[in-house]
């Protein structure tokens, strides 16, 4: 059977403007062929098992040429496949969208098309600027700025100005001299107000406002590059006020997150819903011990206790590789060292009884030594924390310490990312658990100069084992991702 071809809109950049109707489609793709401008934030929404083509870039750095792609789709839907053929922004807003679905009409392969949020107007709006309002603009023109084969630019310049409305140049930061004196020269006011979004809806998205008579000296002044769309009219103005996305507290920072394999992605959500841009790196993985005889009797203990979300999924696991369900714990009371270890009982339908005050080991030892009469069984990782068997064996406790799951080593860091990192160009590294930090630091190599970045670590466990690698810290008030998050937001 023939495939088809979905021509998806992107969205500008921010994952979140990517349509419902595009993430589904993208979602059930067996192949994804896509432009430059489609941020690495979409493009990690690709399913795994998909061929992924990039034709925003061939081997020599040029794009591939039209008819290439277009011969990429046609075979790629005649081999059968369900084709996403993703571009930034909007398809048809200077996408070539048009071209490429009239290609697939006359080869008879079926197509559809998911319209996108285009960054005419997108990256306006996360730059502050409404692209209409009623006291200023009755009217929005986006507008080309690239010039046809190497050619001058032929734009009515007189008729743009006649019609008093809000100009949206994209492919504009090139011929931007020649936009504002175009503008200029057919008599438009030098006062009138401008500006240009650079990376519009991306963390490290950067503006500046002007007017047009001074809109190219503060675009050099700024290095402003490509993709940026140029805005002008009288609604650029209202920037200042409305510049929301600009005033997120972590706009701006670039944060690296450690994190395991398999964790979800909670704490990178967190951080770039107050604006960061945050890249995600997942540097251990953590495995389950199996078969663990510990288990084999849980109603000879009084209290089992849990120091990880891995630890309570890796104890789940085993549990339900022996045939045994959650009736196996029979009356047995449950202790979990902090929110993010009992939520991952709560996934479980088990609510823990004990949760300690201070979430670290030394007082999930003496929270339990003081309610605890009979044995308790520790279920954690291979090598944890003294701290925790320190406080039961003062206190005379009798306890049992296996080992439910080890973490091991499991990504190398990309060259590039191990550059941004020893050129300072993370302002944080955050690491959830000690064994993180160790992940993190054989990936990048125990050579490598740490003293450029600060680790935001989780408590005090971790953040030791930062400064044994060199890696200067600072440390959440409690060991909780929401603390974590707040530290990121105070340092700044
Ligand atoms: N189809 C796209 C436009 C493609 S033309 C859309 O609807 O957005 C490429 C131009 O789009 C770039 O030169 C730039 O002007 C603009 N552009 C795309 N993404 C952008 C972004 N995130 N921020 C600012 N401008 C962007």
């Amino acid at each position: 059977m023939p495939g088809k071809v979905t021509l998806v809109g992107a969205g500008p950049g921010d994952p979140g403007l990517l349509t419902c109707k595009g993430r589904e489609a993208l979602a059930a793709a067996d192949a994804v062929v896509f432009d430059r401008l489609v941020s690495p934030a979409v493009l990690s929404l690709i399913p795994a098992a998909a061929r992924r083509i990039d034709v925003g870039k061939s081997a020599s750095n040029h794009p591939v040429p039209q008819d290439a792609i277009n011969r990429i789709l046609l075979e790629e839907a005649q081999a059968g496949r369900n084709v996403v053929r993703l571009k930034g922004g909007d398809p048809f807003v200077f996408g070539r969208g048009g071209e490429e679905l009239e290609f697939l009409f006359q080869n008879g392969v079926e197509f559809e098309e998911i319209p996108g949020v285009t960054s005419a107007v997108a990256a306006a709006a996360y730059g502050g600027i409404p692209v209409t309002h009623r006291d200023y603009s009755s009217s929005l023109h986006i507008i080309t700025g690239h010039a046809r084969a190497g050619g001058e630019l032929s734009l009515d310049f007189q008729a743009m100005v006649r019609l008093g409305g809000t100009l949206v140049f994209l492919m504009g930061v090139a011929a931007m001299p020649a936009i504002t004196k175009g503008l200029l020269d057919a008599g438009m006011d030098a006062g009138t107000p401008a500006a240009i979004v650079e990376n519009g809806t991306m963390a490290f998205q950067r503006r500046c406002s002007a007017t047009l008579g001074t809109l190219c000296a503060g675009a050099e002044k700024m290095d402003i590059r490509s993709p940026a769309v140029l805005v002008v009219g009288g609604v650029c103005a209202l920037a200042e006020k409305l510049c929301w996305f600009e005033r997120l507290p972590l706009h701006g920072k670039r944060i690296l997150v450690t994190r395991p394999r398999e964790r979800s992605g909670t704490l990178a959500g967190k951080l770039r819903a107050l604006g960061a841009d945050v890249v995600e790196y997942p540097c251990i993985e953590t495995v389950p011990i199996v078969p663990c005889p510990s288990l084999e009797d849980l109603k000879d203990y009084e209290w089992l206790a849990f120091t990880s979300a891995a630890g309570v999924e890796a104890f789940w696991d085993c549990l339900e590789r022996m045939g045994k369900d959650a009736r196996a714990l029979g009356g047995v009371k449950l202790a979990a060292i902090g929110p993010g270890t009992s939520a991952a009982l709560k996934a479980c339908g088990l609510t823990p009884d004990l949760v300690p005050d201070i979430y670290d080991a030394a007082h999930l030892g003496s929270a339990l030594a003081e309610v605890a009469d009979g044995k308790i069984l520790l279920l954690r990782a291979e090598e944890g924390s003294s701290a925790l068997t320190d406080a039961l064996a003062k206190a005379g406790r009798a306890f049992r310490d296996t080992a439910v799951y080890r973490t091991v080593c499991c990504n190398s860091l990309s060259p590039e990312l191990r550059d941004a990192l020893e050129a300072g160009r993370f302002d944080y590294v955050t690491f959830t658990s000690a064994s993180t930090v160790k992940g993190f630091s054989a990936a990048v190599g125990a050579d490598a100069d740490f003293s450029k970045i600060t680790g935001l670590c989780i408590g005090e466990q971790t953040a030791a084992q930062a400064r044994h690698y060199g890696i200067p810290v600072q440390v959440a008030e409690r060991a909780a991702i929401d603390a974590l998050v707040e530290m990121a937001v105070k340092v700044r």
